[in-house]
C-alpha cells in the first residue's frame, strides 16, 4: 500500500467509523498504521475522548480498487502491550493476513 492509498483509506475510515463506546469521531491523530503489505494494512484507532479502540484489517482489491474492512468490536480495550505484540507479530508474519484473521475470528 502506498502513501496515497493509505491516505484514502484513513479518510474513508474517519467518515465511516465511530468509537464503539461513545460514538465520537476519530481524528487523523487517533489513527495509527501498524503494518502494511502491498494489498493489506493493519490500522489501530484510539478514541481521543474515552480511549475506546479498534483494530482493523484493511485490504485493497487491485482489480476494482474497493476496500474491504473487517472490524472487531470488543468490549475489552486494547492495551499498548497488545499493540506492541501485534506490531511484533506482523513484522515476522509472512502470509495472507486477511485469511489468518478470518480464521482467528471464526
Ligand atoms: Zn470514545
Amino acid at each position: 500500500m502506498n502513501f496515497k492509498e493509505l491516505k484514502i483509506i484513513i479518510n474513508f475510515l474517519r467518515k465511516k467509523i465511530q468509537c464503539p463506546n461513545c460514538a465520537n469521531c476519530y481524528f487523523e491523530k487517533d489513527i495509527s498504521v501498524l503494518n502494511t503489505t502491498r494489498n493489506e494494512g493493519v490500522i489501530f484507532m484510539e478514541c481521543s475522548k474515552c480511549g475506546g479502540n479498534i483494530l482493523l484489517s484493511v485490504g485493497l482489491d487491485q482489480k476494482v480498487k474497493t476496500k474491504k474492512i473487517m472490524m472487531k468490536n470488543s468490549d475489552q480495550l486494547i492495551s499498548s502491550n497488545d499493540v506492541l505484540d501485534m506490531h511484533n507479530f506482523l513484522k515476522s508474519f509472512n502470509g495472507d493476513l486477511e485469511e489468518y484473521i478470518i480464521k482467528k475470528l471464526s
